[in-house]
């Protein structure tokens, strides 16, 4: 009987793709213990690291004996509490949120929704400005340039001259992304463009998967040639603000965070309390007024 362990890259309700250490695509199902076990909390998802062996009465699929601790996980909750959230990717070490400079124009406050899906989720974003061919540097070094200022890192890249492509790579290879952004921006373009052969067609591909299945499939995750793994779609869209609760809105933007602690009031919305130091800010420019607009906006969609 053999092992091994590895990720998994996709599932389709039963029978789940595995990636191995070795570079192989295993099928493989959970059983025994583990396939009892598996509802609520312990339910495997795609990203899991997990251990395999092969069984003398199954040898064409393999079994899943073991599911690693997760990490991290991008998950979909279900309005106040834990139980029954769906997990979309687990174990991932960044998002990326790609917009374009023009052609769709960037829009900083669908941006904001992004970065606060994220900020939820406790995952690290990074955000990617493609097309910057279309603008003067002056145009492209002020789009985003909030979102800089509140310590998230931005690429701006051009899938058509290449620009910024070497170090967006870097920081791409040897670990697990998602990707997101709205239609258009050039994400396929753009994984392409770094990994050549890898030919991610976000929306196609989970087009494609679904048909004549009963199940959502969820995410999918490419293996990277040189290691780590892009997953493709649903991102964080698809997660959006569920079960987030309106109360932690203000943690969510890193500007916000050092002053949540002097306002008058320790339960301030920041919305309408006198002694506000998150208004105070913005007031004196220190807090910019989009980025405010923003959180006015979502807190009011999660309060409602
Ligand atoms: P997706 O929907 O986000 O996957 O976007 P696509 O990759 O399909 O790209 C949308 C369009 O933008 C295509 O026509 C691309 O050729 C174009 N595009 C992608 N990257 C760039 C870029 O850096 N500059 C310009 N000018 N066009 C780009
Ligand atoms: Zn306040």
């Amino acid at each position: 009987m053999s092992a091994t362990s590895g990720v998994v890259v996709q599932g389709t309700g039963g029978v789940w793709e595995v990636f191995t250490e070795q570079g192989e695509t295993l099928l493989a199902s959970l059983r025994g213990r583990l396939k009892h076990e598996a509802h609520g909390a312990l339910k495997l998802a795609v990203g899991d690291r997990v251990t395999l062996k092969q069984d003398a009465q199954h040898a064409d699929t393999w079994a899943i004996t073991g599911i690693h601790p997760r990490v991290s996980k991008l998950a979909r909750r279900t309005p106040g509490g834990r139980y029954g959230e769906r997990i979309v990717v687990a174990n991932l070490d960044q998002v990326l949120i790609v917009f374009a400079a023009a052609r769709p124009e960037p829009h900083p406050r669908m941006l904001d929704r992004f970065l606060v899906i994220a900020e939820a989720n406790d995952l690290a974003a990074r955000i990617v400005l493609n097309k910057i061919d279309l603008v003067s540097p002056d145009v492209s070094e002020g789009l985003f340039a909030e979102h800089a200022a509140a310590g998230y890192p931005i690429h701006r890249v051009s899938v058509r001259t290449g620009e910024g492509l070497d170090a967006l790579r870097d920081e791409v290879e040897h670990r697990s992304s998602a990707l997101s952004g709205p239609s258009g921006v050039g994400k396929s373009s753009l994984m392409n463009a770094l990994f050549p052969g890898l030919d991610l067609r976000t929306g196609a591909v989970s087009d494609s998967m679904n048909k004549g299945r009963h199940t959502t499939v969820g995410a999918m995750l490419h293996p990277l040639p040189h290691g780590g793994f892009i997953a493709d779609t649903p991102g964080l869209r698809e997660v959006g603000l569920w079960g987030i609760d309106a109360r932690d809105v203000a943690g969510c933007f890193p500007e916000f965070r050092p002053l949540l602690d002097e306002c008058r009031f320790a339960d301030c919305t920041h919305i309408v309390e006198p002694g506000c130091a998150i208004r105070e800010a913005v007031e004196v420019g220190d807090i910019p007024a989009g980025r405010y607009e923003s959180y006015v906006k979502l807190r009011d969609e999660l309060a409602a």
